[in-house]
């Protein structure tokens, strides 16, 4: 609260707000972790899977003990002994075009901490159609990119990755996770509190082996169609 604009009515919008987390894992972690003890009042944190010991490098909202756990549920778990003032909501649920409005509910805000793009695309085309911000971010060895969509003021996901393959397996050095989820929860309490600017049209690029960033500016595709509609003025 002594941060410049913030305050006790910022702190109030904060705990009145509702975040939908779409992923308990290396992304998911810092990110739900920040925002518990931002005092963000409820997060929606959803993740079908179940623990295992090779998540441990990075998934540090569970531990050792909980392998076999649903992760949704661990991270409720962790979340409400670091934060007991806020909710929690475990979704055990797969996230499809069936399932996405149940699950997002009345969310403020939606925060991609997934590891494919097909589901990556339903919540956009979801979150488009509702009108709630997205804050994607993606991960792959030593980089990263995170990116703030509001369409149409911003491109969607599908503009600005249409035809991205759906890699399968892939490695992650566990601080990167934590460097990239740190950025998207500092990017959803930006844009909570209305303190600071937030990436709009932006897509930050992550070079941890480098240890460089760089940003390239993101164009909206006229005939999107995910956003495209939303563009039109006639
Ligand atoms: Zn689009």
């Amino acid at each position: 609260m002594l941060i410049s604009g913030w305050g006790a009515e910022t702190q109030q919008r904060l705990k009145k707000a509702s975040v939908f987390i779409a992923g308990a894992g290396g992304l998911g972690s810092p990110v739900s972790i920040y925002l518990a003890v931002a005092g963000i009042g409820t997060l929606r944190i959803c993740d079908c899977g179940e623990l295992e010991l090779s998540n441990l490098n990075r998934q540090i909202l569970h531990d050792d003990s909980r392998i076999g756990w649903n992760k949704a549920l661990s991270a409720k778990a962790t979340l409400e002994r670091l934060n007991p003032h806020i909710t929690v909501n475990a979704l055990q649920t797969k996230i499809t075009a069936e399932t996405v409005a149940g699950l997002i509910g009345r969310s403020d805000l939606v925060v991609d901490c997934l590891d494919n793009f097909p589901t990556r695309h339903i919540l956009n085309e979801y979150a488009v159609r509702n009108g709630i911000p997205v804050i994607h971010a993606g991960v792959y060895g030593m980089q990263g990119q995170i990116t703030f969509i509001k369409a149409p003021e911003t491109p969607c996901l599908w503009c600005m990755s249409a035809g991205t393959p759906a890699a399968a397996v892939f490695p992650i050095v566990g601080a990167t996770a934590g460097v990239i989820g740190c950025l998207e929860a500092l990017e959803a309490i930006k844009y909570l509190s209305g303190v600071g600017t937030n990436l709009k049209g932006r897509m930050l690029i992550w070079d941890g082996e480098k240890m460089e960033f760089m940003e390239l500016p993101q164009k909206k595709i006229a005939d999107c169609p995910v956003c495209g509609h939303l563009n039109r003025t006639d």
